[in-house]
């Protein structure tokens, strides 16, 4: 008797808090950095007819957040706090990859740590 192997069970995407939603559309995102500062992220749209859409983020010299040029983030980033659209959520994690590769010191961290507790 043949056995069939056993579906692995997937997580299926309602699953996911409305975040992490974005958070997985993100991988669909590809981030540039922009001249003269800031980057470009470029959506990849499926389809036949889709266009892929550039927008362009800088940091909120106020706020020190990422701001994004996209509709769902100029709608619904002000009536909803801590609001991240899927550029941001990409753009954040390819400066999150680029800091950890070039950037991160253990050691300065160890004495950021000592001079926050200072
Ligand atoms: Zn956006």
């Amino acid at each position: 008797m043949k056995t069939t192997a056993k579906r692995k069970p997937v997580a299926r995407i309602q699953d996911f808090t409305p975040a992490e939603q974005r958070s997985a559309r993100a991988e669909r995102v590809s981030v540039f950095e922009a001249e003269p500062y800031g980057w470009i992220a470029r959506s990849e749209a499926s389809g036949a007819r889709a266009v892929a859409r550039v927008y362009h983020l800088f940091r909120d010299p106020e706020t020190r957040e990422l701001a994004c040029t996209c509709a769902d983030s100029i709608f619904r980033g002000h009536s909803e706090p801590g609001f991240e659209c899927k550029h941001v959520a990409a753009v954040l994690k390819f400066i999150g990859r680029q800091y950890l590769r070039d950037e991160y010191d253990p050691r300065r961290q160890q004495q950021q740590q000592r001079a926050r507790v200072a």
